[in-house]
């Protein structure tokens, strides 16, 4: 049988055509138990991608100030942040999935934090850890600081403290992760 070019850049559809001219041809009805199959795969499948992302969070190696000092702790083996085996720090954004925005955020810096924020693959996620990413801190009013990360890009998790503690970043992968799971609601 010939096929248009059409026909052979669609063969999904193609397929489902054949298919049905065939149950026509020998008179075979739907096949209900198939149709049910289909739905049980697709819903492992999406439990199987949920669990691979939130299984492989994959932070990026980036710091602001002092709260990038407790982010390095967070790595340390006092903390051991990949003792689960699923937070891997990657050094650069295009390898990454969570960027954890680290001190306080100048108005210059924006444009690069959200070249790097764009970089990264997507579904990604941003923790904002401490009192200056969240709201500016001690900067509140300063003329050149930003009163939080959340004015320039959506954040999953606050972390309060100044500095918070490294377990604290641990609790909010945590978080993050029942997130993903679709536990906890935005
Ligand atoms: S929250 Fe405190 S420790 Fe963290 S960057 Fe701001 S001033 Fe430094």
């Amino acid at each position: 049988m010939d096929y248009t070019e059409e026909e052979f850049l669609n063969a999904e559809q193609e397929m489902s055509r054949l298919t049905s001219q065939s149950m026509q041809k020998y008179g075979i009805k739907p096949n209900v138990l198939f149709g049910k199959l289909s739905d049980i795969t697709a819903a492992i499948s999406k439990g199987v991608v949920q669990w691979s992302r939130r299984s492989s969070l994959w932070p990026m190696q980036f710091g602001l100030a002092c709260c990038a000092m407790e982010l390095f702790d967070f790595g340390s083996p006092r903390i051991d942040a990949e003792r689960g085996g699923y937070l891997l720090f990657r050094g650069t954004p295009r390898q990454s999935d969570v960027m954890i925005v680290a001190g306080w955020i100048t108005k210059s810096m924006i444009p690069e934090i959200k070249r790097m924020y764009e970089q990264m693959l997507s579904p990604k996620y941003v923790i904002s850890y401490g009192e200056c990413a969240t709201c500016g801190g001690p900067w509140w009013e300063s003329y050149n600081i930003i009163k939080g990360i959340d004015q320039v890009m959506p954040v999953d998790v606050y972390v309060a403290g100044c500095p918070p503690k490294p377990e604290n970043l641990f609790t909010a992968f945590l978080k993050l992760q029942n997130k993903i799971d679709g536990k906890i609601e935005d």
